[in-house]
C-alpha cells in the first residue's frame, strides 16, 4: 500500500516521524527541517479526513523520563507548521482515552518514545558480558512486543516517515508493523523519496556514475566503498582518508591523519578498482598546514611528499581539477563526506570545488544525491542546496542503505 493510494477518511493513523529536532538551552528549536519534512505526509492524512497520532524520539534519554528531551517543547511549533492545534499526552503508554476520543482532522502527539527502554529494546542496567544478559534480552524483546502492541492499539493504520531511524529495529520503527496487515501500513512520503533516491544511485544508474567519498577515515566508509566498487565508473576518495592511501603506496605524509592498520586495506581497494575498471581518483596534491587550525601557515604539496611537521588538510588545486573532471560529465552522482577540513574556511576549497562540479553536472541533467551529515553541511555552507537533485535527511540510515543493507524500518512495511 502506498500513502497516496490510501484513503484516510475516518481513519486514525499512527505516524512515526523523526522529530528529533535540535533545541537550544531554552528548549527553542534551532532547525525545524525535520518538522517541515513530515508535513506532506501529515497534510495528506488530514486532507483526506483522517486523524493523526504522532510518535517520535528525541535525543538519547536511555529509557528514562528526561525533561530536556520532552517532546512537549515542540508541540507549539508542530501546531503552527500544521495549522492544527496539536494535543499532547505525556506518557506514550497511556494514550488510550485520548486516542479513542480523537476526531477527524485532529492531531495527538505522544511523549518521547525513548522514555521507555522498550522502544529501543535493549536490556538496561546489565552488561553484555553478564551471564544473565541473554535472558534479560529475551525478556526485553517480549516487553518490546507488548509496547509496540499498545502503540498499535491506538490506530487503524501505521505510517513510517522517519527515515533517520529506518536502520533501527525499534518498537515504533519496525516491531509495530507486525500489528497491522499489509493494506494498513505504509511508508510516508519523505521515506518514499529517500527510498527512491537510494534506488537511483544503486539500481537506476545512468552512466557515467561518479561517487565522491570523503571524511576523515577509510574504516567507517569501507562497507560503502565495497558496494560502490561494483557500480561506479569513477570513485573519488578524498578528505582525511587520502593519506592512508598515500602512505600505503610508500608516500611521505608528515603528520596527516592516517589509519596505520588500514594500509593493506587501502592497497586492496586500489587493486580492486584496477581489476574492476573503476577510475579511482585520489587527491594528487594537498593544501597542507603546520598545525590543525584555520590560522595555520599553509602551503601546497604533493599528497605523497608532505614535509615533516605538516599535515594534509584539503585537496590541492590539481586535485580539485581532477575531481571536477570526474564529476562534470557524470549522469549519476553520490557524495558523502567532505574533501577537506571544510569547517575551517581556509581548508574548504576542495569541498567547494566538489559541490560546484556537482551543481554544474546537475544543471546538465545529472541525478545527484548528497547524504551523510557533513556533506549536507557542505552544500548548505556553500549555498548550493537547491542546485542538487536530492539531499538525504538520514545520516546513518542512508549510509547503511548505500552499503546495500536492507533497512528494518522499510522491510517491516514492505515485507522484504
Ligand atoms: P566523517 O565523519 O568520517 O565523514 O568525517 C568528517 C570530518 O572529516 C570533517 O569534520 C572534516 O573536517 C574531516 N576531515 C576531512 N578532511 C580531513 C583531513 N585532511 N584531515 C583531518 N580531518 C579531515
Amino acid at each position: 500500500m502506498t500513502l497516496n493510494e490510501y484513503n484516510f477518511a475516518g481513519k486514525k493513523a499512527i505516524v512515526r516521524v523523526d522529530f528529533n529536532t535540535p533545541l537550544d538551552e531554552n528548549g527553542h528549536i534551532t532547525d525545524d527541517t525535520r518538522i517541515r519534512g513530515a508535513l506532506p505526509t501529515l497534510k495528506k492524512i488530514l486532507n483526506d479526513g483522517g486523524a493523526i497520532i504522532l510518535m517520535s524520539h528525541m535525543g538519547k534519554p536511555k529509557g528514562k523520563v528526561t525533561a530536556k528531551y520532552s517532546l512537549s517543547q515542540i508541540v507549539d511549533a508542530v501546531s503552527e507548521a500544521l495549522g492544527v492545534k496539536v494535543q499532547f499526552v505525556n506518557d506514550c503508554m497511556k494514550a488510550q482515552a485520548e486516542a479513542a476520543a480523537l476526531k477527524a482532522g485532529e492531531v495527538l502527539m505522544l511523549e518521547n518514545l525513548r522514555f521507555y527502554p522498550e522502544e529501543e529494546g535493549k536490556p538496561v542496567g546489565i552488561e553484555k558480558e553478564d551471564p544473565s544478559y541473554e535472558e534479560a534480552k529475551k525478556a526485553m524483546k517480549a516487553s518490546q512486543k507488548e509496547f509496540a502492541k499498545t502503540l498499535a492499539s491506538y490506530a487503524d493504520c501505521y505510517v513510517n516517515d522517519a527515515f533517520g531511524t529506518a536502520h533501527r529495529k525499534h518498537a515504533s520503527t519496525a516491531v509495530i508493523a507486525d500489528y497491522f496487515d499489509a493494506d494498513n501500513k505504509m511508508l510516508g512520503l519523505l521515506m518514499e523519496k529517500e527510498v527512491e533516491a537510494v534506488n537511483n544511485v544503486l539500481n537506476n544508474i545512468r552512466r557515467p556514475f561518479t561517487a565522491i567519498m570523503g571524511g576523515s577515515k577509510v574504516s567507517t566508509k569501507i562497507g560503502i566503498i565495497e558496494n560502490l566498487m561494483n557500480k561506479v565508473d569513477n570513485l573519488i576518495l578524498c578528505g582525511g582518508m587520502t593519506y592512508t592511501f598515500m602512505k600505503a603506496q610508500g608516500g611521505e605524509i608528515g603528520s596527516s591523519i592516517c589509519e596505520d592498520d588500514k594500509l593493506e586495506l587501502a592497497r586492496e581497494i586500489i587493486a580492486e578498482a584496477k581489476a574492476k575498471g573503476v577510475n579511482l581518483v585520489l587527491a594528487c596534491d594537498s593544501v597542507i598546514a603546520d598545525n590543525f587550525s584555520n590560522d595555520a601557515k599553509t602551503d601546497i604539496a604533493p599528497s605523497n611528499a608532505i614535509p615533516t611537521g605538516w599535515q594534509g588538510m584539503d585537496a590541492g588545486p590539481e586535485s580539485r581539477k581532477a575531481f571536477a573532471e570526474a564529476i562534470r560529465d557524470a549522469k549519476t552522482i553520490l557524495w558523502n563526506g567532505p574533501a577537506g577540513v571544510f569547517e575551517f574556511d581556509n581548508f574548504a576549497a576542495g569541498s567547494k570545488a566538489v559541490a560546484e562540479a556537482i551543481a554544474e553536472a546537475t544543471t546538465n541533467g545529472a541525478y545527484s544525491l548528497i547524504g551523510g551529515g557533513d556533506s549536507v553541511a557542505c552544500v548548505n555552507k556553500f549555498g548550493m542546496a537547491d542546485k542538487v537533485s536530492y539531499i538525504s535527511t538520514g545520516g546513518g540510515a542512508l549510509l547503511e542503505a548505500i552499503e546495500g543493507k536492507i533497512l528494518p524500518g522499510i522491510a517491516a512495511i514492505k515485507g522484504e
